[in-house]
C-alpha cells in the first residue's frame, strides 16, 4: 500500500499537498489490517485532520478521475486517483450513534482520538504513508497475530453506541477465520437485543458477507451462539437439537453448517445450503420407529421464500434459492433405474439452475455418514454423466409438445381453457419419455383424443 502510494505520481503529489498544508494523513482501517494480513484490499482508507472542504480542494488539484462528495456531511471525501479508490475521512472525536435520528459528527484533531472510536483493535491501526510507521495504540497488531476480534475500549459501551458492530465482529470472524475475544463475545450475548435498532438493509448486507466468506459456518454458529440469530432468522434456531434421519449422524444444525461450508462461495448456493433443511423441525414425524420429514423440501421452499422476502433479498435471488430448496431432494434421491424421461424432466424443471442444484446436492450427500458417501457420490456422478450426454444429444430445453394451443383448439373445435394445458403436459411428457417424436403431429392428435375421451373433458 505504501509502495503504491509513493510510486504513483498523482498519489504522491496528493500526499505531499497534505504535508505542505501542515495536515496529518494516515492510512487506516481495513487497508492497514488487510496489508498486515497479506490480504487483498482494493480501497485505500485514509484519515486526516484536514476538514472536508480542504480535502476536497487538495484532491481536486491533482485532477482525479472522479470525486465523490456524498459522504461529505460525515466527513468523507471519495475519489479515484491513478485508478485507486480513496476514501479520505476527517478525524472524528466524539462518539456518535449512527442509528439515532440525528447522527452528529464532531470533527477532531487527534489521530488517537479517531482510532479510539473505531470498532475493533484490528481496524484501529494507522500507518504513515511516507515513513511506513505504524500507530497502534490498542495493540491491533498483537490481535492480528493472535487472530482475535477485540472491541476497542469497553465492549458493552461500544455495542451500545452502534449495535451493527456486533454483526461486524462476526462478519470479520468468518472472513478472516479469527475468534472473537471472550469479553467481546460475552458483550454481544448481553447486547443482542439491540440488533433490533439496526435496519434490515444493513443486517442483510452483513449476513450476505458472512455467507460469502471463506468460513460461513463459523459465522452462522456465532450468530446462533451469541443470540443475534433470534432477530435475523429465528426459524434457524429450531434446527439445533432436531435429530435427523438415518442418513445424517449429526443434528440438522450441524449437518447444515457442514453443507454450508462445502458449497462453492456463490451467494445463491450459500443461502440454499443454509435453508435446504429449514422445514425439517416442522415436518418431522415418527412412524414405525423411523423418523420422516415428509415434504420438507416443499414446505422448506415456502419458508425460504418468506425468510428471504423478509431479508429483502432481490426477487431473482429469492426465486432461485426457493427453487433449489424445493428441488434438492429430487437430485439426492436419484437412482440408476431412472428412465431418460425422468432425467429430462429434472433437467427441464431445474432449467438454468441445474449446475447449482448439482453443487448443492454434492455438498449435501457428502455430509452423510462416511460409509454412505461413496455410494451417494457414485450415483451423483452417474446422474451428471447422463445429464451431459442427454444435453449433448438433444436440446432438452427446446423440446415442446408437437401441438400447441392453437393447433389443439383448431383440431378439437374447442374454446381456450385449462384443458389445453393438460393436453400439452401430456404430449410433452410423452415426448420426454421417448414415446412420441417431437414432430409427429398425427400420433400426438391420437394421444390427445384418447386423453380427452378418457378425461371426459
Ligand atoms: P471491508 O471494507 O473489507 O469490509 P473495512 O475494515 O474497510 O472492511 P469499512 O466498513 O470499509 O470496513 O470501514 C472502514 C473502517 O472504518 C473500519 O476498518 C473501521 O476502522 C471503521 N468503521 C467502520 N464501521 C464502523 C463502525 N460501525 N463503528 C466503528 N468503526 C467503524
Ligand atoms: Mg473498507
Amino acid at each position: 500500500m505504501i509502495d503504491l502510494l509513493t510510486t504513483h505520481e498523482k498519489l504522491r503529489i496528493l500526499i505531499g499537498a497534505f504535508e505542505r498544508h501542515g495536515k496529518q494523513l494516515y492510512i487506516v482501517g481495513g487497508s492497514v489490517r488487510d496489508v498486515l494480513l497479506r490480504r487483498e484490499h482494493i480501497d485505500i482508507d485514509l484519515a486526516t485532520d484536514a476538514r472536508p472542504e480542504l480535502v476536497k480542494a487538495l484532491v481536486a488539484e491533482v485532477q482525479p478521475e472522479a470525486i465523490y462528495t456524498v459522504g461529505e456531511r460525515f466527513g468523507t471525501i471519495g475519489a479515484i486517483v491513478d485508478g485507486y479508490v480513496l476514501e479520505i475521512t476527517t478525524f472524528r472525536s466524539e462518539r456518535y450513534k449512527p442509528y439515532s435520528r440525528k447522527p452528529t459528527v464532531t470533527f477532531g484533531t487527534s489521530l488517537e482520538g479517531d482510532l479510539s472510536r473505531r470498532d475493533f483493535t484490528i481496524n484501529a491501526i494507522a500507518q504513515n504513508p511516507i515513513t511506513g510507521e505504524l500507530f497502534d495504540p490498542f495493540d491491533g497488531l498483537g490481535d492480528i497475530t493472535a487472530r482475535v476480534i477485540r472491541a476497542v475500549g469497553m465492549p458493552d459501551e461500544r455495542f451500545g453506541e452502534d449495535p451493527l458492530r456486533m454483526l461486524r465482529a462476526i462478519r470479520f470472524a468468518s472472513q478472516l477465520g479469527f475468534d472473537i475475544e471472550a469479553e467481546t463475545a460475552k458483550a454481544i450475548g448481553r447486547n443482542h437485543r439491540k440488533l433490533r435498532l439496526v435496519s434490515q438493509e444493513r443486517i442483510t448486507d452483513e449476513v450476505n458477507k458472512i455467507l460469502a466468506s471463506p468460513s460461513p459456518g463459523r459465522g452462522i454458529r456465532l450468530l446462533c451462539d451469541l443470540k443475534l440469530m433470534e432477530f435475523i432468522i429465528p426459524e434457524f434456531l429450531e434446527l439445533r437439537g432436531t435429530q435427523s434421519d438415518e442418513y445424517h449422524h449429526k443434528d440438522v444444525f450441524e449437518h447444515t453448517l457442514i453443507v454450508l461450508d462445502r458449497v462453492p462461495a456463490d451467494l445463491r448456493l450459500r443461502w440454499a445450503a443454509l435453508l435446504h433443511d429449514i422445514a425439517k423441525p416442522a415436518t418431522k414425524v415418527i412412524a414405525d420407529g423411523e423418523v420422516h420429514f415428509y415434504g420438507h423440501d416443499v414446505v422448506g421452499a415456502e419458508m425460504a421464500r418468506v425468510i428471504l422476502m423478509r431479508m429483502r433479498l432481490p426477487r431473482e435471488t429469492t426465486d432461485i434459492v426457493r427453487k433449489l430448496v424445493s428441488m434438492h431432494q429430487r437430485v439426492n434421491l436419484y437412482e440408476s433405474s431412472w428412465t431418460d424421461g425422468a432425467v429430462r424432466r429434472l433437467l427441464r424443471d431445474a432449467d438454468d439452475e441445474i449446475g447449482l442444484l448439482l453443487s448443492l446436492s454434492r455438498a449435501d450427500i457428502t455430509s452423510r455418514r462416511p460409509r454412505k458417501v461413496e455410494y451417494a457420490l457414485s450415483q451423483l456422478l452417474e446422474l451428471e454423466d447422463r445429464i451431459k450426454s442427454l444435453v449433448e444429444q438433444e436440446e432438452v430445453k427446446a423440446i415442446k409438445s408437437p401441438l400447441d394451443g392453437n393447433d389443439l383448439m383448431a383440431i378439437f373445435h374447442r374454446p381456450p381453457g385449462p384443458w389445453i394445458r393438460d393436453v400439452k403436459d401430456l404430449l410433452l411428457s410423452k415426448v420426454l419419455d421417448g414415446e412420441l417424436a417431437p414432430d409427429d403431429k398425427e400420433t400426438a392428435q391420437r394421444f390427445a383424443q384418447e386423453f380427452l375421451n378418457r378425461a371426459r373433458l
